[in-house]
């Protein structure tokens, strides 16, 4: 008998015993490669040493003290490296949540009550794309173009998700990169026309689109053109980089690797890379200003935000990230591992895409050609199961239309090694052999 809620209520699920390094292991024995980082999130692996002295050193001083009596060395030296780490010389300051949806419904009111401080009150809409995925809480499934997680509660949601995502695998005009000129960017502007700069405060998007699109990677000169719409109509943009911050992509924010800084940025997931719940939201100095020089109030905040305990993990996290040049390794490894995933696909005719950056990589699968997978084969559900029989954590994703499509993510912890990389492949390999038996 068991009294907790799970995903799945009808599934058996493995009961974890321990972890180190890569590896999971279940209480009866089993060990599982960590091929996505769980939801993306462990990016130092498991049982860090450094992050759990941290820990325990800060729980003996103090764990927790509400934010709105005192703050904390650990959560100001948290905000000031974060300041320091990803601002490429632009200081933003750091509004401190405790999950990926909270600091997407932080991004939404920062934006919102930056132009209300200037006597634009009108400006509170977000547009977003679809095939996005920005958090589960009504206010950021709002803007989440992901049809199965909204279908439920539609009638609850504000139809936020405006333009097509930068799909080049499935561009939605048919067109090919370069000649299509970012056709689908240019949805931006046609959007805030139709609907009004006036009624609109930011646009939201994830630099590479994560559960909604597997490692779905906008083409070199696409986020330019969607940064300088957003500046001519008075629009802020904001980046959620939950799942590509923090070295990920190879690069330390997944936005690097374009020529654009977003306004507000949403950091969750890494930031804590599972050893605790803690996410931020973190707004420019030119996003602040109006806010210091007006109310002076975030009107937002939850009970266990920036506490100490949370707040010194991060910090340990972020230091460890430096210290072992995770951002570079990111990079290597991911080249190495995406060639891998190359060969994969020449063996297979059904994988029909493979990409990301970094260490975020997705497998588009396909019946052939481009050809979708029909949702009702759930085949995507097929190749998780097969993959964890086998000893492999992959992360599923959807892609295609967000309803009929299939994918997954691969995604390992930043310190896998390149001999951890092959065993990962050789396990992916029996996992595709073993699906292509089962569905011929
Ligand atoms: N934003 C992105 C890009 C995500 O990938 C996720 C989670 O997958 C979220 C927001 C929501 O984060 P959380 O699950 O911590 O609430």
């Amino acid at each position: 008998m068991t009294y907790l809620i799970k995903p799945h209520l009808h599934r058996t699920y493995p009961t974890v015993r321990s972890a180190k390094g890569i590896y999971v292991y279940d209480t009866d024995g089993k060990k599982y490669l960590d091929g996505c980082s769980g939801a993306v999130t462990a990016n130092l692996g498991h049982g860090v040493q450094e992050v759990m002295m941290a820990m325990n050193k800060q729980a003996e001083q103090v764990a927790f003290v509400y934010r709105s009596q005192f703050t904390s060395e650990a959560a100001e030296k948290l905000a000031e490296a974060l300041s320091q780490q990803i601002g490429r010389g632009t200081t933003y300051w750091t509004f401190l949540v405790n999950s990926g949806s909270e600091a997407t419904e932080t991004a939404m009111k920062i934006a919102i009550q930056y132009w209300q401080e200037q006597g634009r009150k009108g400006k509170n809409k977000i547009l977003s794309r679809w095939l996005s995925y920005h958090g589960i809480t009504i206010g950021a499934l709002s803007l989440s173009g992901h049809p199965m997680r909204r279908a439920r509660f539609v009638p609850l949601l504000e139809d936020f998700p405006t333009i097509s995502p930068p799909y080049c695998f499935r561009c939605p005009y048919g067109l090919t990169y370069p000649s299509c000129q970012w056709r689908c960017a240019d949805e931006l502007e046609t959007a805030i026309v139709r609907i009004g700069a006036e009624h609109i405060a930011a646009f939201i998007a994830e630099p590479i689109i994560g559960a909604a699109g597997a490692a779905i990677t906008p083409p070199d000169g696409y986020y330019e053109r969607i940064y300088d719409i957003c500046q001519r109509h008075d629009i802020l943009f904001i980046a959620d980089e939950v799942m590509t911050g923090l070295g990920r992509t190879g690069k330390m924010m997944g936005l690097d690797h374009w020529n654009v800084q977003a306004d507000i940025i949403a950091l969750g997931k890494g930031l804590g890379a599972g050893y605790t719940p803690i996410a931020a939201t973190l707004a420019s100095e030119r996003v602040m200003a109006p806010i210091m020089n007006g109310s002076g109030v975030i009107m937002s905040g939850h009970t266990l935000s920036a506490n100490p305990l949370s707040a010194s993990v991060a910090l340990a996290v972020l230091q460890y990230i430096e210290r072992h040049h995770l951002v570079q390794r990111a990079h290597e490894i991911g080249t190495y591992l995406f060639t891998k995933l190359q060969n994969l696909q020449k063996q297979f005719a059904w994988i029909g895409d493979v990409r990301g950056k970094g260490l975020l990589l997705g497998i588009e699968f396909v019946v052939s050609g481009k050809e979708m997978v029909p949702s009702d084969l759930a085949f995507t559900d097929l190749v998780v199961t097969v993959a964890q029989q086998k000893g492999l954590l992959v992360y599923p994703a959807a892609a295609g239309n967000g309803k009929d499509g299939a994918a997954i993510i691969i995604a390992p912890p930043l310190t896998i090694e390149q001999s951890q990389v092959d065993e990962l492949i050789d396990l992916l390999e029996q996992t595709f052999r073993e699906v292509q038996r089962r569905c011929p």
